[in-house]
């Protein structure tokens, strides 16, 4: 489904000023990934079908957030499962292609939404939220850097400690990746850490990553020396893109992302043609205007770097 950075920003708090573009973690980690795929998405923005885990993730999303609407000490469980059908009927309202979904599938819609169930379980095996009262739920956030490169996204979750110390958090409804891809998957909060630092003036003390496919929660503790090479990675990376603009070299790039991607029809790497790119292309620099959003790109690699796995979060309301 499209990022929610993406469809929920109408301005942003750099309107009126010249950027040379937008990027998010996820369409960065896009490009790193695979460049065609980047450039089908965000260059050509051919349609996608959505799929039904990343439906599941939004409404899974939408009940986490809707649990902390509640009193503290109704935040159960069964709050929880309650909170299923309101939460599925905002989702259609929001976005028409998560209904449309359910239609392809010729599933059953209670059947569908029961297989949120287990994931709200472990929710509550790895966190309790009667603990916990969040600063800030999906919040949007943007920082321009003195480049003129905007960055933004929506993080899942800030909390703030009585000391100030903010921990950014972010839910996935996946399982947790090998150690091979943990620079991958934390790149999205070094990225927010970045952001929030940029605009703050506080380094978050903890980015919490929360797995609810396999019940596993990764920690990482950023510092200062990481945060900056967070931002030169984010900059590199966009000269790539903008490289990638001149000469008009979208390289498919075969990777486990492969299994999930819509264009395959479309892709030298599985027997098809790639599609000549189209004559307008999105512009790569442009004046941000109040209620316009910009185009976004970007990747990143990262060095790893003390990330702690744990599968209980024995201490859910401090930030230790
Ligand atoms: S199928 Fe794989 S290599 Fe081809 S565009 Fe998609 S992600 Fe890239």
């Amino acid at each position: 489904m499209t990022d929610p950075a993406e469809q929920t920003v109408e301005g942003t708090r750099v309107d009126g000023v010249h950027v040379l573009g937008a990027i998010s973690p996820s369409r960065a980690g896009e490009f790193k990934s695979c460049p065609l795929m980047y450039r089908y998405r965000t260059i050509d923005k051919l349609p996608e079908a959505p799929s039904s885990a990343a439906v599941r993730g939004s409404l899974v999303h939408q009940v986490l957030e809707d649990l902390f609407d509640l009193p503290a000490a109704e935040r159960t469980p069964e709050r929880a499962e309650e909170l299923v059908p309101r939460a599925w009927e905002k989702l259609q309202a929001a976005r028409p292609e998560a209904a449309e979904l359910l239609a392809q599938l010729d599933q059953d819609e209670e059947d569908w939404l029961a297989a949120c169930r287990p994931l709200l379980a472990t929710y509550f095996d790895l966190e309790d939220p009667r603990r916990l009262e969040p600063a800030e739920r999906e919040l949007y956030v943007e920082a321009l850097l003195d480049s003129k490169l905007l960055l933004r996204g929506v993080v899942d979750r800030i909390d703030i400690a009585p000391d100030g110390a903010i921990r950014v958090v972010d839910y996935k409804t996946s399982s947790s990746p090998g150690e091979a891809y943990e620079a991958t998957a934390l790149f999205q909060m070094r990225f927010y850490a970045l952001v929030l630092w940029r605009t703050r003036g506080v380094i978050p003390a903890m980015l919490r990553l929360v797995y609810l496919g396999n019940s596993e929660i990764l920690s990482y503790v950023p510092d200062e020396q990481d945060l900056l090479a967070t931002q030169r990675q984010v900059e590199a990376l966009w000269d790539a893109i903008r490289e990638a603009r001149r000469t008009g070299e979208w390289l498919p790039r075969r990777s486990p992302m492969c299994g999930w991607c819509s264009y395959k029809q479309h892709c030298s790497e599985f027997g098809g043609e790639i599609l000549p790119l189209p004559e307008q292309q999105p512009a790569e620099s442009v004046d941000v205007q109040p209620g316009q959003g910009v185009d976004e790109d970007a990747a990143v690699t990262l060095e790893d770097r003390d990330v702690v796995r744990h599968h209980q979060d024995g201490a859910a309301s401090s930030l230790g």
